[in-house]
């Protein structure tokens, strides 16, 4: 990694921060921070690449389903048709790609001039801001994995109908989840994982899970730890991060040798390391240790209970008197509180 690289750097400090409107195993996108145009963004890898031909596999899979999620969502939050893309790497060679509507009545040759001049005319911050959060909150809504687990419950013929009247980002992501045997940690885990640097500090870890609301809640109860090249260097759970001083870094507060499975582990072996290690999620890495999800133990419950449960009647509930919460009603008829 090179330490002068603008990208590199706005990687880690967005980390930090709640500057991400999405971030992926390998991809982050982020209003571009020089062109505060309306509805502009910029996907860039998470490590230092320097154009597609330097991809690894896993950047070079992913990418496709990261910028059809991104224009849609773009193409939704601007009330536009056209999202163009363009990647030159002329002056910040880490590969980045630049995505956004056309504006002003401008179109195609004629708007990208004056974007590529930084034209001010085109800038409109407060503008901007509004659809980045329109954006962030477009890509946060779709949950692939809960989507997989229903298509794998359809017969086989009406599988491919549901699947080809879904948008197409959600598809890819779902199509990629499928491809995992349903009893496997692939076929099991969340792709929407969280995770940080080395040298975050807990308090922004927490800042991060804080802002996850695409993230299945039961994914967020460990922080992923990713070293300069995303391999996996530890967990950290959310207990000790709030137990922690903001100001600790997590690479002290972290397991630095967590429990973890490859895509094909079994339900049976992640199940048993789950009890053994006490652990509530168990990361699923690749080959290369690069992490590709999150198989967590409300997946885990789910699949290994046996199907003639769920066909039982249900048991008594505990019948309880509705509660009515009143602030003068607490102290005086709750019993002693203190
Ligand atoms: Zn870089």
């Amino acid at each position: 990694m090179s330490t002068t690289c603008a990208l590199c750097a706005r990687a880690h400090t967005l980390d930090a921060t709640s500057g991400w409107m999405l971030a992926t195993a390998h991809w982050g996108v982020s209003p571009h921070p020089a062109l505060q145009v309306p509805g502009w963004v910029a996907v860039q890898t998470l490590r230092h690449t320097e154009g597609l031909g330097t991809l690894n596999s896993a950047e070079a899979q992913t990418l496709g389903p990261v910028l059809s999620r991104v224009s849609v969502a773009l193409a939704r939050a601007t009330d536009t048709k056209h999202i163009y893309t363009y990647s030159l790497g002329e002056r910040v060679p880490h590969t980045h790609i630049l995505m956004g509507p056309p504006g002003h009545g401008l179109r195609g040759r004629e708007f990208l001039d004056r974007l590529l001049r930084r034209d001010e005319a085109l800038v409109d911050r407060p503008v901007a801001e509004r659809i980045a959060t329109d954006v962030a909150a477009l890509l946060s809504r779709m949950r692939a994995d809960d989507a997989a687990d229903a298509i794998m419950d359809l017969r086989q013929s009406r599988r491919r109908r549901v699947l080809d009247s879904m948008p197409a980002p959600q598809r890819t992501k779902v199509l990629t989840l499928l491809k995992f045997n349903p009893d496997s940690a692939g076929g099991l885990m969340n792709v929407d994982v969280i995770f940080c640097g080395t040298g975050a500090t807990a308090g922004e870890a927490l800042a991060l899970i804080g802002v996850a609301q695409a993230v299945q809640p039961e994914a967020l109860l460990q922080m992923h730890v990713l070293n300069e090249n995303r391999q996996l260097a530890g967990v950290v759970s959310v207990i000790a991060l709030l137990q922690a001083h903001p100001a600790d870094v997590v690479a002290k507060l972290m397991d630095s040798g967590p429990v973890r499975v490859t895509p094909d582990a079994d339900l049976a072996d992640i199940a048993v390391l789950m009890a053994d290690y006490n652990s509530h999620t168990i990361p699923v890495v690749d080959d290369g240790d690069r992490v590709l999800g999150v198989v967590t133990v409300d997946d885990v419950l789910k699949s290994t209970i046996p199907d003639e449960w769920r066909r039982r009647e249900p048991g008594p509930r505990p019948a309880r008197e509705p509660i009515s919460v009143r602030d003068d009603s607490i102290c005086s008829n709750g019993g002693d509180w203190r």
